[in-house]
């Protein structure tokens, strides 16, 4: 199989990476694991997001494209479930982080690159069953080309997940000032409410590459509980479902 190098990518396709926004993750990769940490609300979300996956896609023997997989919270449940994942990312420190903790979890079936979807589209087109793309949209300049790199990745049939921040109100006072400012839950810059993407967005960049749009499902956060549960409501944080046509 292509793996794809950090010069290569370096070299073609980090016109849709911004720097500063991958630094930040780099500097907090030791951080990935620590259930009470920076990366506490992703913690929470994971049995959710991952048992979203489950129910509308087959895992087991699945290849599995993590797009964005950080520190391989989800890159991780995914293989416990039977799934063959490949994690991507652009910044070092959380792959590194990612490959020692697959190590002490003893999962054999994740291979971590250095790479942006774009690239890998270009290496291995078609050569994934299912993608997931969760928090990173968000972070990237160019949505439109990441959407569409993740639909050129899967194969015909194949289901695509993405999860973002809404560009709301609520999600600018929820995800900006109570996760940041008031709760501490987020290291402040986290987030940048501009980049932040409507569902009729989304759902427009996808149908531009010809994905099938299947579901919308809100993600609710419960800051008595410090738990999030999904729902009908979109305004902060969704789920978005997607096939590619066989
Ligand atoms: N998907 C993971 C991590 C979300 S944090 C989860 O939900 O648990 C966002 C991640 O996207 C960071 O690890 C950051 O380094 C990565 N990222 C940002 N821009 C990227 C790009 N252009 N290509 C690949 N990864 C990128």
């Amino acid at each position: 199989m292509n793996t794809t190098t950090e010069n290569s990518d370096r070299d073609t396709h980090d016109h849709n990476v911004d720097h500063d926004e991958v630094r930040k993750f780099d500097e907090l990769a030791s951080r990935w694991w620590d259930p009470q940490g920076e990366f506490k609300p992703l913690h929470l979300l994971n049995p959710l997001r991952t048992g979203y996956v489950a129910e509308r896609a087959t895992l087991s023997n699945a290849r599995v494209l993590d797009v964005g997989c950080g520190g391989g919270l989800l890159s991780e449940s995914l293989a416990q479930r039977g799934a063959q994942v490949t994690g991507i990312d652009m910044a070092p420190g959380p792959l590194a982080v990612a490959r020692l903790h697959q190590q002490k979890s003893g999962l054999e079936g994740i291979r971590y690159l250095q790479s942006t979807a774009e690239a890998l589209a270009e290496a291995e087109p078609g050569a994934f069953d299912v993608v997931t793309c969760m928090e990173v949209i968000e972070h990237v300049p160019d949505p439109v080309s990441l959407v569409s790199a993740c639909a050129a990745l899967l194969r015909p049939g194949g289901q695509v997940f993405f999860s973002t921040l809404n560009r709301t109100p609520q999600a600018f006072l929820l995800a900006i000032v109570g996760a940041e400012y008031v709760l501490g839950m987020l290291p402040r810059g986290t987030h940048e409410y501009a980049k932040f993407v409507r569902p009729s967005e989304l759902r427009n960049w996808a149908g531009a590459a010809k994905l099938t749009f299947n579901d919308i499902r809100g993600i609710n956060y419960h800051p008595l509980g410090e738990r999030f549960s999904m729902g009908g409501d979109v305004a902060v944080n969704y789920l978005m479902h997607f096939t590619r046509p066989e």
